[in-house]
């Protein structure tokens, strides 16, 4: 099995776009993923949609109610009344995009797919992700962490937009998930990483767009959003000593960012290649640790 755990370790790697080469089949694959994560919100349909919606612990949702339907963003907005209890309109939403999924390896055809980058070219519809030197893979990361921010945002009010259902799945691209804060009306868009960067570099970093693709008044919120996150962050983990300054970095070539007409940021939360990094964010009590920040960073934006 020796051999096996190379080759995933090799396929992980790097928190970059999956260098394999794109099947023919990748652009209808691609399109056709877009399509299940695009479905009009007036037309629901059985396929799931990679969008759950969590309403506030704090709300007239009584515990005992029936869930909020997850099968898609129409429910929030359409939902009869006794079927659902809609969240307050008042609570602000705010959308959490666990980077990665963990299908995304076994699917090279779907994530090579090229798909508009925000920035006038395309990039690889989604990524593998990175992993520590142990095998503990960056989308399993990820999606714990949301799992953990989504809780807590919610006991404090806030409603939380997940762009993906679960850890098993493909994509969504990144052209989906950049757009999903503008589709739902979200006060913030927070994509959540682990790096993959050389084993000296150690620290978290949040990453804002360079192009202020949504125009001035945006991406001064966005690095408002920025701002507050590293500030709560810096309790638990060191900023950056290898990328960005002072735990900030500014970048033009992701879609996640491009592509919001929302507050956005994406937040390496460590270096899944750094020793003291790894420990911490394959270990629960590190990702406590490192979810109350960010989620104390969110609220602190949000001015709760
Ligand atoms: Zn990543």
């Amino acid at each position: 099995m020796r051999s096996g755990t190379v080759v995933l370790v090799l396929a992980l790697a790097g928190c970059t776009p999956f260098a394999g080469p794109a099947a023919k089949t990748s652009a209808t694959a691609a399109r056709t993923s877009a399509a299940v994560t695009t479905v009009p919100a007036s037309t629901p349909t059985a396929v799931p949609s990679p969008v759950v919606i969590t309403p506030p612990a704090a709300t007239s949702a009584a515990a005992s109610s029936p869930a909020v339907p997850t099968s898609s963003v129409a429910v929030r907005t359409s939902v009869a009344p006794g079927i659902g209890r809609v969240p307050a309109a008042s609570a602000p939403v705010v959308v959490l995009d666990p980077g990665h999924n963990g299908g995304n390896a076994s699917h090279p055809s779907i994530i090579n797919a090229p798909v508009p980058d925000g920035d006038g070219g395309t990039k690889a519809c989604n990524t593998t992700g990175t992993a520590t030197n142990a095998g503990y893979p960056e989308h399993a990361f990820t999606w714990d962490m949301a799992l953990r921010v989504r809780a807590l945002l919610t006991a404090a009010g806030v409603r939380v937009v997940l762009s993906r259902p679960s850890d098993t799945g493909v994509g969504p691209c990144v052209d989906i998930r950049g757009r999903l804060g503008g589709r739902v009306g979200a006060a913030a868009f927070v994509g959540i990483h682990g790096d993959g960067a050389p084993a000296t570099g150690r620290g978290f970093h949040v990453i804002t767009s360079s192009l202020d693709p949504a125009g001035a008044a945006v991406a001064a919120r966005s690095s408002a959003l920025a701002h507050a996150v590293r500030d709560a962050m810096t309790a638990v983990e060191p900023v950056s000593n290898y990328l960005g300054a002072q735990g900030l970095d500014a970048r033009h070539d992701l879609a996640g960012l491009n592509l919001s007409t929302v507050p956005a940021i994406y937040i390496e939360c460590g270096n899944m290649r750094n020793a003291t990094d790894a420990a911490l964010m394959a270990s629960g009590a590190g990702r406590a640790a490192l979810a109350r920040r960010l989620a104390s960073g969110i609220l602190a934006f949000l001015g709760r």
